[in-house]
């Protein structure tokens, strides 16, 4: 590996400090970046370690949000009832990230600035409308998950910037989520295909709102507009779900790699779509009868 400067700020003023002084890279469970630094993929004169840095560390409840640090390690997502009980399928996508020492060691900050198109927390957040906040010396901006994740491994962060929190509003009323994967194992797998949705029903038990998001099958996470068209204003039956599953197939393009080939990555997305369409229908109306 290239040798670098270390630097360990405590304090979100001397992260601040140093990555304007330096330019440096952020290194927060280094599961994604070590590795990458280690086959010569990424290098940088400056690592900044954040791991010390508290301020980045939480999950709190704030006027409607859910707000969490940037710092929050995947086992502490499982592990959080306040997610248990506003987003559910942020849980469930966390829950299946690489295996006990990932989820222990590696951030949502992390996994979203890695901007990897398999990166299972994207879709629930993007199906929750996220957002991002994120600091600099000058101030801090918040921007729209969705308007974050620019290309593979590519976001609209800036020279100096990092990602403080991630964000989203807590839902009422009859709503429902899910995330699935398929992986070529059913654990330590990185995503062949993932899905998540977010179903809110009205009053009459017409879909109110909804939300699907697919992973491995485009350059970024995509949400299927395609899919929300065909579901909105209308009866939740099975017959509905698959006509939305199959929409999403124009809002995709996957490629053939090492993992699975094209054909079988769309028929998987139409599979896991449907699924994840189904499950949350089930999870809004058990809340629309309590
Ligand atoms: C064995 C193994 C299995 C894995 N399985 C999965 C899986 O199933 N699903 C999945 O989605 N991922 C998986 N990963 C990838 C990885 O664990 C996750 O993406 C993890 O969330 C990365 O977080 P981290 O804190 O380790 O990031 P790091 O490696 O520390 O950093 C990753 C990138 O993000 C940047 N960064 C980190 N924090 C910030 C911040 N606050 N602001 C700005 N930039 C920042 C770094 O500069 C770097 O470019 C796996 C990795 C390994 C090694």
């Amino acid at each position: 590996m290239k040798e670098f400067n270390f630097y360990s700020p405590g304090t979100l003023e001397e992260l601040i400090a140093v990555l304007d002084d330096t330019g440096g890279r952020l290194v927060a469970g280094g599961t994604d970046l070590i590795p990458r630094m280690r086959r010569g993929l990424v290098s940088s004169d400056h690592l900044i370690d954040v791991g010390r840095i508290s301020d980045l560390h939480f999950i709190r409840e704030q006027y409607g949000q859910i707000v969490i640090g940037a710092l929050t390690t995947h086992q502490e997502l499982v592990d959080s009832t306040l997610l248990q009980v506003t987003l559910p399928s942020l849980v469930q996508a966390a829950a299946t990230v690489g295996c006990c020492q990932t989820r222990c060691r590696g951030t949502l900050g992390g996994n979203i600035a890695n901007a990897s198109p398999a990166a299972d927390t994207i879709p629930p957040l993007l199906t929750a409308g996220a957002s991002v906040h994120l600091a600099h010396c000058c101030g801090e901006r918040t921007i729209a998950l969705d308007e974050f994740l620019v290309g593979p491994g590519i976001t609209s962060l800036k020279r100096g910037e990092f990602i403080h929190s991630i964000s989203y509003s807590i839902l009422s009323g009859s709503w429902g989520t899910a995330f699935q994967k398929l992986g070529l194992r059913s654990g330590m797998a990185i995503s062949v295909a993932n899905a998540a949705a977010l179903i809110v029903l009205d009053a009459g038990g017409k879909i109110a709102a909804a939300r699907l998001a697919l992973g491995s099958v485009a350059p970024t996470v995509v949400v299927s507009a395609s899919a929300e068209a065909v579901l909105l204003g209308q009866d939740p039956t099975p017959e509905l779900m698959r006509s939305a599953a199959q929409a999403c197939l124009t809002d995709i393009d996957p490629i053939s790699d090492v993992r699975a080939t094209k054909d079988y990555r769309k028929h998987a997305a139409t599979v896991l779509a449907r699924r994840v369409l189904e499950t949350s229908v089930v999870q809004a109306r058990r809340r629309k009868s309590v």
